[in-house]
C-alpha cells in the first residue's frame, strides 16, 4: 500500500487498526531507525510506550530487546534485505513497560521498487506470550517423554519434511530438533541401510491408506552405538494433498536385545530339546501331556503331536499306574522331585521300561509348581540284562533248574503262604540212580549230557506254576503247588517212565538212566524240614527198593513208603 494513502487516511486509519489485536506500522526502514509512516494506536497496549513517544524515539523500540535478541532480529532483516525477500516473519521477546516480557510475532512485508531496492517496510506486530507460553510448556513436557514428538509432511512430490520436532530428538537421534526440522535427511540418512526400504514402504503405505504408522528400525546414532527406534503416527490428508503424521519415535533398543537374547536363548533351549536323545514331557496338573520332545518318536513310537494333551497315565500298565501316579504326586508335593523306573506302552502296544527324572515345573499360567516336567530315558535293555542276571544268579545253567538256594527260599516262601491259604501242596526229592557208573563209563561231560537231558524232560513236562530245583549235583526236587500226595506221585510216575525211555546220545553211543522218586504231601502244622525230609526218606526208600520207582513217604517219619504206579495231568 503506498504510504501517501496511509498518510491521507489517518483518523480511519487509527479507527480501523485499533479496533485490531495487532499493531501494524509503516516506516522507508527499519522502523525504529528510518521515517515511520504510521503505527497503530493501540502499541501501547502492546509494550507501554505511547505511539507518540516512539514515532518520535523508535529507538526506544531497540532499547527494549535483550542483546542477542536484537542482533539476531537486526541480521535477519539485512538478510531478508539483500536476499530480494518479500516477506519475513521474527519471534522475539521484549520487556514491557510494567516490568513483564511478551513474546512478540513481527510480521514484514518488504515493499520494492523496479530495481529491487526495498522502499517500505509494513509490519504488524501481534502479542503471542500465551502461545509461547503454551508452546514452552508443551516442550518442557515433551522432554519428559522417552523419545521424540513429531510431525512428518510427506508432500505430493513426494518429499518429506518434518515441520515439527520435540527436543527429545537430540537424545533419540543425537541431532538437535532444528537440525531435523531443517533437512529432514540428518535423520533420515542415519537409518539402517537394511531397514530403509522397508521404512519408505511403510510410510508409503501409510499415507497411501491413511492408516497408523507403525515401525521398527535400527538407527547409526552419531555417538557410534546403534540404536532400535520404534515410530508410530496417524496420518492426515492435507487439503494440497500431502500427508501430515502426529506421532512419537522412541528407544526401543534395550527391550528389542532382550527380545532377540530371549528369542536366541530360546531356540538354543528349542534346539538342546530336539536334539537330545533323552524324552522330555510336560505334563500338567491334570496329568495331561502339553509337551513331548522329538525323541518320543524313537523311544515311544508316538509322534509329540500325537501325545498333545494325552493322559499320562493311559501310557502305563494298569497295574503299575496307581504306584506311578503316587510318585508323581509325591514328587510334586516335595519340591525336590523323584527318580523312578516305569513301564510305558510303545505306540505298537510293547512295554518299554523308562528311568524318569521328574521335577516340579512352574505352571506359566498360575505360577503355581503343578506341573511336572519329565525326563525320560530308555533302559529296556538293561532291564532285560537285569532280568538275565537274576536268573542266571537263581539258575542252573546246565539243567535249568533253580538252585539250591532259590529253591528253598522259594520252597519256604510258599510253605508259609500255603499256611495261610490253606490250599494242598506236595514235594518230590528224586535222584539219578548209578550215575557215578555212567561218569565213571563215558566220563564226566556224558553225565553232563544226561544231566542236561533229564533238566529238559522236566521242563517240558511241569506245569508254569510248578517249581524245579537242583538240590545237589544228581538230585533233584519238584515243589507241586495246588498238588495231593496221589497227583504228585502220578506226575514222579509219568517223570520215571520217560526218563527211563529217554536215549542220550554221546559220540555215537546211545546212553540211558533210570530215576528213584521220594514223594510228600505237606501235612497240617508241618514245618518246611519235616516235609522235606519225609519226601526224602521216600526217595532213600525207593533207592533201598532197588532204584527206578517212585516212593509216596508214609505219615509217620520211618514208616514203610507205598510204592505208586501211575500219573496223569501232566504234560
Ligand atoms: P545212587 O544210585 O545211590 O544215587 O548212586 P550214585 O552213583 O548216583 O550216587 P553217588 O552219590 O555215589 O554219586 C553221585 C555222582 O554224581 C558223584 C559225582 O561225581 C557226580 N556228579 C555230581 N554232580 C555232577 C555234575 O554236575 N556232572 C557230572 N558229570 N557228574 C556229577
Ligand atoms: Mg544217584
Ligand atoms: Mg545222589
Amino acid at each position: 500500500m503506498p504510504a501517501s494513502s496511509l498518510q491521507l487516511l489517518p483518523r480511519f486509519m487509527d479507527a480501523l487498526l485499533g479496533a485490531s489485536p495487532a499493531v501494524v506500522y509503516a516506516t522507508d526502514r527499519d522502523w525504529w531507525l528510518g521515517r515511520m509512516h504510521y503505527l497503530s494506536v493501540n502499541v501501547a497496549d502492546l509494550c507501554g510506550l505511547e505511539r507518540q513517544a516512539l514515532r518520535e524515539r523508535p529507538q526506544l523500540w531497540l532499547e527494549r530487546l535483550d542483546g542477542d535478541a536484537r542482533d539476531t532480529l537486526l541480521a535477519r532483516l539485512d538478510e531478508a534485505r539483500s536476499n530480494g525477500k518479500r516477506q519475513l516473519s521474527l519471534h522475539y521477546s521484549l520487556a514491557h513497560r510494567d516490568g513483564s516480557v511478551c513474546h512478540l510475532q513481527d510480521d514484514i512485508v518488504l515493499h520494492r521498487d523496479d530495481a529491487g531496492e526495498v522502499t517500505e517496510l509494513v509490519g504488524s506486530l501481534i502479542d503471542v506470550t500465551e502461545r509461547q507460553a503454551l508452546l514452552e510448556r508443551f516442550a518442557k513436557l515433551g522432554e519428559q517423554l522417552p523419545g521424540a514428538l513429531y510431525q512428518c509432511r510427506l508432500s505430493v512430490d513426494g518429499e518429506l519434511s518434518f515441520p515439527f520436532v520435540s527436543t527429545g530428538a537430540q537424545r533419540l537421534f543425537g541431532l538437535p530438533a532444528q537440525a531435523v526440522m531443517s533437512d529432514a535427511s540428518a535423520a533420515i540418512g542415519r537409518v539402517h541401510g537394511d531397514d530403509l526400504e522397508g521404512l519408505w514402504h511403510s510410510v508409503h503405505r501409510s499415507a497411501r491408506r491413511l492408516s497408523v504408522w507403525r515401525y521398527e528400525f535400527r538407527y547409526r546414532h552419531p555417538d557410534g552405538h546403534p540404536r532400535w527406534v520404534q515410530g508410530r503416527a496417524t496420518p492426515e490428508r492435507q487439503l494440497d494433498g500431502s500427508v501430515l503424521w502426529h506421532g512419537f519415535c522412541e528407544d526401543v533398543t534395550l527391550r528389542k536385545q532382550a527380545q532377540l537374547a530371549l528369542a536366541d536363548s530360546e531356540r538354543r533351549y528349542r534346539f538342546i530339546v530336539e536334539n537330545v536323545s533323552d524324552l522330555i514331557l510336560l505334563v500338567d496338573a491334570d496329568g495331561l501331556c502339553r509337551f513331548a520332545s522329538p525323541s518320543v518318536e524313537r523311544i515311544l513310537g508316538h509322534t509329540p503331536d500325537t501325545l498333545q494333551l494325552c493322559a499320562l497315565l493311559e501310557l502305563l500298565p494298569p497295574d503299575d499306574a496307581p504306584h506311578v501316579q503316587r510318585r508323581i504326586a509325591e514328587a510334586i508335593a516335595s519340591d525336590h522331585g523323584a527318580q523312578l523306573e516305569m513301564r510305558a506302552r510303545h505306540a505298537r502296544g510293547h512295554y518299554v521300561w523308562l528311568e524318569v527324572g521328574c521335577s516340579p515345573y512352574v505352571n506359566s499360567l498360575n505360577g503355581q509348581h503343578d506341573w511336572l516336567l519329565a525326563v525320560a530315558r530308555d533302559i529296556t535293555e538293561r532291564k532285560q540284562r537285569e532280568v538275565k542276571l537274576h536268573e542266571l544268579s537263581t539258575t542252573d545253567s546246565l539243567t535249568g533248574a533253580l538252585n539250591r538256594g532259590a529253591f528253598l527260599g522259594c520252597l519256604r516262601g510258599e510253605l508259609e503262604g500255603v499256611e495261610r491259604r490253606d490250599t494242598r501242596l506236595s514235594l518230590v526229592y528224586f535222584d539219578i540212580d548209578h550215575f557215578k557208573a555212567i561218569n565213571d563209563t563215558w566220563g564226566h561231560a556224558a553225565g553232563d549230557l544226561v544231566l542236561a537231558s533229564l533238566g529238559e524232560i522236566c521242563r517240558s513236562t511241569l506245569r508254569a506254576d510248578d517249581l524245579f530245583g537242583r538240590i545237589g549235583g544228581e538230585e533233584f526236587a519238584l515243589m507241586l503247588d495246588g498238588q495231593s500226595l496221589v497227583e504228585a506221585a502220578m506226575l514222579a510216575e509219568r517223570l520215571r517212565g520217560k526218563f527211563e525211555n529217554v536215549r542220550v546220545e554221546f559220540h555215537g553211543h546211545w546212553l540211558n538212566f533210570t530215576v528213584s522218586f521220594g514223594v510228600a504231601e505237606r501235612r497240617d502244622d508241618e514245618s518246611p524240614d519235616a516235609l522235606m525230609h519225609r519226601a526224602d526218606m521216600g526217595l532213600y526208600e525207593a533207592k533201598r527198593q532197588g532204584r527206578n520207582r517212585v516212593q509216596q513217604a508214609l505219615a509217620e517219619r520211618r514208616a514203610a513208603p507205598e510204592p505208586v504206579q501211575s500219573g496223569k495231568d501232566h504234560k
